[in-house]
């Protein structure tokens, strides 16, 4: 692939890569657009259903000689896919801009998650070890081998192109499986990119599959009788009402990760300074494009008298939108940017209209983000500024649903039992934080909330490569979650053998 160059003089032509050959789609063509300057950089198909199956074919026969690939030799490949991803680490990142807006900074923390997972799963003979005991009964031992199923499918979503499908690639090679992987048809470009790397690390023809689509690609991997199992990330409706569904009716199993609603919760022995801080990143950070954002901030007044409460209230509202204020807008590639646009103009106009939902519901908003200077000469259409809402009351839509987006909402409540009843009502339970100098209300925190990612003076409670990526309710469809030791039993089948011998 030609690297992507501002000015952007030829789209980039994508093609799907089936069985070690990259191969032009017969289906519709589509437009990848830049959403800071709303040009073109990339063409991708959306694949037909015929198109898929030869890519499972090529996946399904590439399985035999690569599940009895010793798993030292499969994690050999991915060290050299480490390596290069290491020098094509600013080739990477900057994708990753221009195809989904971020900037450029949070481009390379994605890119270094990404390289993560791959360094992880070189981990994989010891990994994927099973266990055994002598002498179960007289003479008689039993153990427990691990082994690959097959072909899986990886769906992955707009908000982190090059990192989600990561969670779940290299520990489905590492185990010795397959995949055909379905990027997002939003910002398709890095998975094209990582594949090329996997080409020249040397992973065997047919082990490493990438067929471009929407939704019509994921309707044909649901039903294929060949894939054992899908990875899917997106948003609660397409995970609850396609994906679990469909993979419980034929048979596959599934990690289906949904959308969020997450809640940071200010004490009031947090210490302010860094609390905010902390804030803006999580609430801001990707536009809010994020799983992991907080959303709601609920300040708690445990402890305090009701004017004590409210004077808290103010301050961490003042302090909140003064730092807000204070981020920059424009093209990510810009190293002094700190927020991009959001993807696209059209995700705009739905944040928008969660804006005007919530003054119509009478919140008070503090800071409106669609008032904004953007950095450079860009087209406005899909930028949108912080924006923060305070007397947030939890019934409120801005407080209960997915805005996907820089929008925050700050809530009060009582004490830490009213909080915490505000994030049990909500029907997500992705992420929560808790910000207090307490050990007492943290433990109290992480033991009660039903939430998958607890964060303790962390605003992203984001897990490392080598814990599993957790999710409850909305949040999560499934028992086993992505990368860590979960990802291992997931992508591989328990078999037990007893063993006498006469
Ligand atoms: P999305 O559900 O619209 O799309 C996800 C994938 O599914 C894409 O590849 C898309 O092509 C495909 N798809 C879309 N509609 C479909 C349909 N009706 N049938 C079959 N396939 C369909 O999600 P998105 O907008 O790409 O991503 C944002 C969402 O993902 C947010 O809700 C966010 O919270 C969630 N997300 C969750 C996590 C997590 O770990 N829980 C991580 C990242 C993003």
């Amino acid at each position: 692939m030609s690297i992507l160059q501002e000015p952007i003089q030829e789209p980039l032509e994508l093609h799907n890569y089936i069985d070690g050959e990259w191969v032009a789609s017969e289906g519709e063509v589509i437009d990848v657009v830049n959403p800071a300057t709303l040009k073109p950089i990339a063409r991708v198909p959306l694949s037909t259903a015929a198109e898929f199956d030869q890519a499972v074919q090529a996946a399904q026969a590439a399985f035999e000689d690569w599940r009895r690939t010793p798993p030292l030799a499969r994690a050999r490949c991915l060290f050299r896919l480490k390596e290069l991803m290491e020098q094509e680490f600013e080739t990477l990142s900057r994708i990753q801009t221009m195809e989904h807006g971020k900037t450029i900074d949070e481009s390379r923390g994605e890119t270094r998650r990404g390289i993560e997972m791959v360094e992880v799963a070189t981990g994989i003979p010891s990994l994927m070890m099973g266990n055994n005991l002598e002498d179960v009964a007289s003479g008689i031992d039993e153990y427990l081998i691990r082994q690959p199923l097959g072909v899986f499918g990886i769906i992955g979503p707009y908000n982190f192109p090059c990192m989600v499908p990561l969670w779940f690639i290299p520990f489905a090679l590492a185990t010795g499986n397959t995949v055909v992987v379905k990027p997002s048809s939003e910002d398709p470009i890095s998975q094209v990119k990582i594949a090329e790397l996997a080409e020249e690390a040397g992973f065997p023809e047919g082990v490493w599959n990438v067929v471009h689509g929407g939704r019509g690609v994921v309707g044909t991997m649901l039903d294929h009788p060949a894939i054992e199992g899908v990875c899917f990330v997106g948003s609660t409706p397409v995970a609850k009402n396609v994906i679990y569904p469909r993979c419980g009716a034929t048979g596959k199993r599934v990690i289906a990760q949904g959308g969020a609603k997450n809640f940071g919760l200010v004490m009031p022995d947090a210490d302010l300074a860094p609390t905010i801080a902390a804030c803006m990143t999580s609430f801001f950070g990707n536009t809010g494009q994020r799983c992991l954002a907080n959303a709601n901030l609920v300040v708690v007044g445990e402890g305090l008298s009701a004017s004590a409460r409210e004077a808290l209230y103010q301050r961490v509202v003042e302090a909140f939108v003064a730092a807000a204020r204070r981020i920059t807008i424009g093209y990510g590639l810009d190293e002094t940017v700190q927020m991009g646009p959001l993807r696209d103009p059209e995700k705009k106009a739905n944040v928008v209209r969660y804006i005007e939902r919530g003054i119509a519901e009478g919140a008070r908003l503090c800071l409106d983000g669609r008032t904004f200077t953007v950095q450079g000469d860009y087209p406005r259409d899909a930028f949108l500024g912080p924006t923060v809402f305070a007397d947030v009351t939890p019934e409120m839509t801005i407080a209960q649903e997915e805005i996907f987006g820089p929008v925050a909402a700050i809530l009060k409540a009582r004490d830490l039992e009213e909080a915490i009843a505000m994030i049990h009502a909500n029907p997500f339970g992705n992420a929560a934080s808790i910000f207090t100098g307490s050990g007492k209300w943290a433990r109290e925190f992480q033991y009660r909330t039903r939430c998958g990612n607890i964060g303790i003076n962390i605003g992203l409670a984001a897990p490392m490569a080598f814990f599993p990526f957790s999710g409850m309710k909305d949040s999560f469809l499934g028992v086993l979650h992505g990368q860590g030791q979960d990802t291992i039993r997931f992508f591989t089948e328990s078999k037990v053998v007893i063993q006498r011998w006469f």
